[in-house]
């Protein structure tokens, strides 16, 4: 997930690596590493912490080298604790390897390799990809480095050098990006063009499976099917702050667009199409007798608990209290040994939902965490940790995080519901088929974005707005509407839709933009008089619903996401109010990715 740096050139490795691994900071990391080649010898400095943690370390370098040739890492733990034996360059005989990415077939490997006498340090599968360079290695790199790439499964961005051949340097990957810089007389790898921009503007992106090898006499690719190809390089004329945002003006668009991508990741580090079967690591439903669960969490994370209780309870009936964490621990809370208390948090750090998991713990209750930084705290201290893949989240505001807490939680319901007997084999098969759908779909509706930068334009000077939604985009209504204040610092609220005739039909006046999100599912008719209610007192419906649905013509605004099974519509329904509070912020000028008084992770109380 995080970053790669290489460097084959005029002496300046270290000074190169280090400054690369700093500017690839923003995608998050939890240790470093440096590995470099001095006098026919690999020299190797590694961290936990922050890249500040690894140059303070530096000295261990025999004195002040000209470093040619070398590779750095910035790490982001998939496989194995954030410490200082899994981090990475990892070194195998006379070779160092960082890796960016996942290997699933890494246990088999190492077995195998085992087998054969290796022995391995780390818990990594990182680890498992350095020796079998090495078993294939009889002193060409790059032969070796094909070889082992023809074994692996999974994901991958490798640079790889070896201290018998200190004039070159080998790279490679799939599904993991990867770009070669070319500068004058020196050479780069890295994991995205930001790294290297200060040192060359000529970059090759790679293609999936490319090999490239450097050495002085230039650089060859050579391609899947083995033989060279020519890959142009482009002249880069962004910024560095562009650069960074890959593009995008701000990080939370960034991510915003980059959730088809993290819901395919994680379902697929859980799900098996194959089997029709979901699988999250070892023992953590035992059986899955638990009397009852409860759901606690703060902000985005506890609207995504919301969602998850309509699952839970509908697919595995088991009843499902969700409380915000500040609330939950306030009180005494009756918690025993039957109760499974699930924190959810994407820092992993939030201090008010780390206070409940104590709780839990001190009151005998089971503890399963749903989180995104491994090795955080609340992963670290619960019973069990389920993951989630979003990857760094750098926006304040939560987008790619929230809808794969919920993902998650889908599949832990499926899950739940079969160890408990509650849904046959043949349910939990559809309805994969319907999860594995998603990024697509999600896709679909991001590619609509001009309709809601347009709608923003219309409507950025407005002062309140109103959200309403019932069943499970109850909490979606809610979390468009914290969205919105969140970053463009309008008065939102979000209500049941049922609720409306209770209290806030009173502030419904000419002109009041009210945002009912509407997909034909179960209580698609009671959203229709809530509608009607709205229009007969001149509020401006925009309305969030299936592609081609009647009401279409009755409103004001139409958003359209693509039908979709009515239990998982949250997935597609939150992506056009996420964008619409991003583009009314930007309208506005705030500062979407920073916005006043609020802060990524919140761990004080
Ligand atoms: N899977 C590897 C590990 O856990 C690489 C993680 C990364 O991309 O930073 O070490």
């Amino acid at each position: 997930m995080c970053g790669i740096v290489g460097y084959l050139g005029k002496g300046r490795a270290l000074e190169v690596i280090l400054d690369g691994l700093r500017r690839l900071e923003y995608r998050g990391y939890d240790s470093a590493g440096v590995a470099l080649v001095a006098s026919g010898k690999l020299q190797v400095v590694k961290s936990v912490g922050k890249i500040r943690d690894l140059e303070r370390r530096i000295w261990a370098l025999s004195g002040e080298e000209a470093y040619h040739l070398g590779i750095g890492h910035t790490r982001w733990a998939t496989h194995g604790r954030p410490n200082e034996t899994n981090a990475h360059p990892h070194v195998a005989g006379p070779i160092a390897l960082v890796h960016n990415g996942i290997i699933e077939n890494y246990l088999e490997i190492r077995k195998e390799l085992e087998l054969a006498g290796y022995t391995f340090q780390s818990d990594t599968d990182s680890e498992v990809v350095a020796q079998l360079v090495r078993f294939y290695y009889q002193g060409d790199l790059f032969q070796a480095m094909g070889k082992a790439i023809d074994r692996l499964e999974g994901s991958y961005a490798l640079a790889v050098i070896s201290e018998e051949e200190p004039q070159v340097l080998v790279g490679t990957r799939k599904d993991s990006p990867l770009v070669l810089g070319l500068g004058e007389g020196e050479y780069f790898l890295a994991s995205d063009v930001p790294a290297i921009l200060p040192y060359t503007r000529r970059i090759v992106l790679l293609e999936n499976w490319d090999r490239v090898v450097v050495n002085p006499q230039g650089v060859v690719v050579v391609g899947a099917d083995g033989k060279k190809v020519d890959r142009p390089f482009q002249e880069i004329t962004w910024s560095m702050a562009l650069a960074e945002k890959a593009g995008y003006k701000h990080f939370m668009q960034k991510e915003i667009f980059e959730q088809p991508r993290a819901l395919a990741d994680t379902i697929g580090a859980y799900v098996s199409p194959a089997k029709g079967d979901i699988f999250f690591p070892e023992g953590e439903l035992g059986e899955g007798v638990f009397s009852r669960i409860v759901l606690v969490a703060c902000g985005t994370s506890w609207h995504a608990a919301l969602v998850g209780r309509f699952w839970i309870e509908a697919q595995a009936r088991v009843p499902v209290d969700v409380e915000v964490a500040s609330e939950f621990r306030a009180r005494n809370p009756i918690l025993d040994g039957g109760t499974l208390v699930i924190p959810i948090s994407q820092s992993g750090e939030t201090a008010d939902t780390l206070a409940a998991l104590r709780i839990a713990h001190e009151k005998g209750a089971r503890t399963l965490a749903v989180c995104n930084v491994v090795g955080s705290s609340i992963a670290r201290e619960a019973q069990g940790v389920i993951y989630s893949y979003a990857g760094p989240e750098i926006g304040v505001a939560s987008t790619k995080a929230f809808v794969t807490q919920m993902v998650i939680l889908y599949l832990f319901s499926l899950k739940l519901g079969l160890v408990r007997g509650m849904l046959e084999r043949g349910d939990v098969s559809w309805r994969l088929k319907e999860v594995l759908s998603l990024p697509r779909k999600m896709e679909e509706v991001l590619s609509h974005e001009e309709d809601v930068s347009t709608l923003a334009r219309e409507l950025y000077h407005v002062q309140d707005f109103l959200y309403l939604g019932r069943w499970l985009n109850y909490p979606i209504a809610l979390e468009g509407a914290l969205k919105l204040k969140e970053i463009s610092y309008i008065h939102a609220e979000g209500y049941p839709g049922g609720e409306m005739k209770h209290g806030p039909i009173a502030l419904i006046e000419e002109g009041l933009p009210v945002v009912a999100i509407a997909p034909r599912d179960v209580v698609y008719e009671k959203m229709v008089s809530n509608v009607e209610e709205v229009r007969s007192r001149g509020g401006q419906v925009i309305l969030v619903g299936f592609s081609g649905d009647p009401l279409e013509q009755r409103v004001d605004r139409f958003l359209e996401v693509p039908p979709v099974d009515g239990t998982l519509t949250p997935f597609l329904t939150v992506l056009p109010l996420q964008l619409l509070a991003y583009y009314i912020a930007d309208k506005k000028g705030c500062d979407v990715d920073q916005p006043r008084n609020l802060a990524k992770s919140v761990t004080v109380e």
